[in-house]
Formats: C-alpha cells, sequence, structure tokens
C-alpha cells in the first residue's frame, strides 16, 4: 500500500498537518514516537519540545507581523479545536508585556489588541506583580492572550486526524528516500523505521523540529541553516494560599536587559497532581547542540544550578510573596532558522518541511500544519497571504541536482 502522504513527527506541527492533510480525504499516516515515561527516557534519541503542561499563546505574537498572522490564525483555530473535541486547550489569561522600549517592540496591529500600563498601573492590576525594577512600561494583552496544554493540543489534533482516517504509527524513522516503485513508473518516497517497518507514501512531509537533520531524512549533500539550541525552563511548586493569591495571573515577558530577559506562565496543575509556575530565559544561558548524541545527552542531563537559581532569583524579584515548596527545572530544545521565521518549503517535488519554532512554535502551530498540509498536497495557495520567500528554507550546503 501507497500512501498519499507520510507526515514524520507526532509533535505540535506534525499533528496539526495530519488533522489538516486528513481533511481533504487523503491517505495520510503520521509516524513519530510517543512521550517516554521516565524509565523509557534513557533508552531514547528522539524526543519533542511538546513534552509540558504550558505554552505561551497569543493572538499578537508582538513584534513581527509575518508571525503575528501565522499566530492569529493558530488561536483562531484552537479555539475551533476545541469546540470539535469537547478538550479544553486554551487559557484565557492574558499577557503582559513589560520592561524598556516596549513601544518599539510591538507591531501597530498588536498595539491594537491590548494597551500601556506604566509600572505601578501593572502593580495596580496585578498586586502580586512588581516590574518596576526591569523598566517603567507595560503592555497588557488582556484576552486572546494565555497559554495551552501543549500535550492535549497534540492529543485533540491527532484525535481528529484519527477520525478523518490518518494512521497513527508509533514509531521513530531512521531514513526517507526517493525510490522507483516496482511496476509502476511513477518514484515513490520508501520510509525505514526503527523497528524495521517500511512504509511507502506519494510524499514525505517532515516535522521533526530539532530532529529533523539528525536523523537519515533529508536528501544527502543538503544541509539546512537550522540551528539548536538546548534550553530549560524552572518550575516553581506553589501551596494552595500562593495558587490562590495569584489566581489572576496572566503570562508574562519582559523586554530589558538580555542577561535578565525571561517569560512566566501563572500557576498550572501538572500531571503528577502539584500546581507549578514556569519560568524560561529569553535567549541567555542557551547553548548550541549540534549532534543527536548533543540533544540527546541535553534532554537526559540536569540543568546547570547557577542558571536555575539566577532565573528564580528574576522572577522572585516580580511575583512578590510566593514561598515555593520546591524548585525543579527541566531541559528542552529549540531550533532557529537563519530568517527567524519557520521554514515551509519542498525540498524536492516529493519531500516537504515545516521546521523552525525559534521558540514560538506553539503559537504558530495549526496555521503551520495548516499551510504545511495543503503544501504537500499542491495547493498552489497554501501560503495565501505570506510571501513564500519568506517561508522558503535557507540551506548551508544544498546538492546540485535534487
Ligand atoms: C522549554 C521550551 C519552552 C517553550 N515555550 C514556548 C511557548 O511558551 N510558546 C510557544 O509558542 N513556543 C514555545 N516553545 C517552542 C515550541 O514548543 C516549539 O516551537 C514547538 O514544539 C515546535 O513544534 P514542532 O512540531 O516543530 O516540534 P516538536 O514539538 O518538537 O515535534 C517534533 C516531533 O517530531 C518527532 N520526531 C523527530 N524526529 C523524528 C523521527 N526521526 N521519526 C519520527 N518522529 C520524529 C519528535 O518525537 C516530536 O514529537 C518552547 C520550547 C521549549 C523547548
Amino acid at each position: 500500500m501507497v500512501y498519499d502522504v507520510c507526515i514524520v513527527g507526532t509533535g505540535l506541527w506534525g499533528s496539526a498537518a495530519a488533522r489538516h492533510a486528513t481533511k481533504s480525504g487523503r491517505k495520510v499516516c503520521l509516524i513519530g514516537p510517543r512521550e517516554p515515561t521516565e524509565k523509557e527516557r534513557p533508552s531514547r534519541d528522539i524526543f519533542s519540545s511538546h513534552y509540558d503542561a504550558g505554552r505561551n499563546v497569543r493572538k499578537y505574537q508582538g513584534t513581527d507581523h509575518i508571525r503575528s498572522l501565522l499566530t492569529m490564525r493558530t488561536l483562531e483555530s484552537l479555539k475551533n479545536l476545541e469546540q470539535i473535541t469537547g478538550i479544553k486547550l486554551f487559557s484565557d489569561v492574558g499577557h503582559l508585556f513589560y520592561g524598556k522600549d516596549i513601544d518599539g517592540q510591538l507591531t501597530a496591529i498588536a498595539k491594537e489588541g491590548g494597551r500601556f500600563l506604566s509600572a505601578s498601573e501593572v502593580q495596580d492590576l496585578y498586586p502580586f506583580l512588581d516590574t518596576s525594577k526591569y523598566g517603567d512600561q507595560a503592555f497588557l494583552f488582556p484576552q486572546d492572550a494565555g497559554f495551552v496544554n501543549p500535550r492535549l493540543v497534540v492529543a485533540a489534533q491527532q484525535k481528529v486526524a484519527k477520525e478523518q482516517g490518518c494512521d497513527i504509527i508509533d514509531d521513530v524513522v531512521e531514513s526517507v528516500e526517493e525510490e522507483s516503485y516496482q511496476t509502476d513508473k511513477e518514484a515513490v518516497m520508501k520510509i525505514i523505521t526503527k523497528s524495521g517497518n517500511i512504509f511507502w507514501s506519494k510524499k514525505v512531509l517532515l516535522c521533526c523540529g530539532v530532529f529533523t537533520q539528525l536523523k537519515d531524512l533529508l536528501p544527502r549533500d543538503l544541509e539546512l541553516d537550522l540551528k539548536v539550541d538546548g534550553t530549560f525552563v524552572v518550575k516553581l511548586e506553589l501551596g494552595e494560599e500562593d495558587v490562590a493569591r495569584l489566581s489572576t495571573m496572566p503570562t508574562g515577558t519582559s523586554i530589558t536587559d538580555p542577561e535578565l530577559n525571561c517569560y512566566f506562565l501563572p500557576p498550572i496543575k501538572y500531571p503528577d497532581g502539584k500546581t507549578y509556575m514556569k519560568i524560561g530565559p529569553g535567549y541567555f544561558y542557551q547553548t548550541r547542540l549540534t549532534t543527536l548524541e548533543d540533544v540527546k545527552r541535553w534532554y537526559l542531563s540536569a540543568t546547570n544550578q547557577d542558571y536555575v537559581d539566577k532565573l528564580k532569583d528574576i522572577v522572585l524579584s516580580i511575583v512578590k510573596g510566593i514561598t515555593p515548596l520546591s524548585v525543579q527545572s527541566e531541559t528542552c530544545a529549540c531550533s532557529r532558522t537563519s530568517t527567524s521565521l519557520p521554514y515551509c518549503h519542498m525540498v524536492s517535488p516529493r519531500l516537504g518541511l515545516a521546521v523552525g519554532g525559534y521558540g514560538f512554535g506553539a503559537m504558530m502551530s495549526d496555521e503551520i500544519g495548516r499551510m504545511a498540509a495543503k503544501m504537500i498536497g499542491g495547493d498552489e495557495n497554501w501560503n495565501m497571504d505570506i510571501p513564500m520567500e519568506k517561508l522558503k528554507a535557507r540551506y548551508v550546503t544544498q546538492p546540485a541536482k535534487l
């Protein structure tokens, strides 16, 4: 049997692509490993950036018009996905940018979605937040901004994809290559998995996040201009009293000194039954990873304690009066494109890719998945009003002929 489309990668983008690709009645499969248990982690080499209970999402990304188009469309679509599946995905708690020169950081369209505040107005609204140390300006998106549960987004996308006929296969793809297929004259893609299965498909869409070029998925001699940064989050476990006190807390991002930048999410209940407030660094304290071994080691390693302490201290200087019961940290990885926009691109007539979240991949996920599904399906207008050139993959090296 030959699939019409094989999507590799069961994360946020691949799962969204699977839902959209199956709307057309095409025969689609989605291949990727399910989330490992703690015990399984050491034996894995492929992980995912969505293993968490909270990801910032908002209608207006803020600083970039094209990203904002992607985030606007994604938020609408995720609200629709909530309705279709009955799975609660989005918490509309608002988002606060604070720090210095916020005005210069927001696009005109983003400014329509909220209002400027001084640091003291922030404190009037949220008595537990003191942003004054980091700058005197803030901008609040009071609605259409907050967080989603990325695990549930993946589950909801896959639920609908499956109902629409998608085969979802729990495996890792080791290689993808184009082959002439038996008696048929038409070339097809051959997909070989870790467990030794072989799948055939007319087209393949790679949605493998940071792992895109760490297995033999791309044509030989092709190297994407795609960097991988190891990053981390710090989680402060909070008791009931603190959770109740922070019940109106929005999500937030600081725009200040790069060394002090961070983002935070309000208290969220995690699968272990405890409630944590999550904090992540801006672009500082990132570790460049180049090989599969590097990425695996990073995912399995503990975060540098100095980084954890530093981030915790920054957040405790903003969120006042809380007493964390414990402090935890987890490692994760982000993909960085040379354009800072996603690459959504046909590498060859039968192989496409969607990669490069740049730390914003959750809030762009559904729209990128939708566009990639259209692109791999051959729809020439998949990019709608976003110039194709902007989303074109950039290469370090490219084979003479694909
Ligand atoms: C700590 C952290 C915090 C973040 N916070 C935010 C945030 O607040 N808001 C936001 O918008 N974004 C955030 N991001 C970014 C966002 O999570 C990613 O951009 C997003 O997950 C990218 O989606 P993806 O589908 O491209 O990659 P992933 O979600 O990583 O999915 C890729 C999938 O491909 C699978 N895969 C890889 N290789 C293979 C293979 N060979 N065979 C089969 N399957 C394979 C993996 O198992 C994985 O499931 C954060 C990222 C990190 C690391």
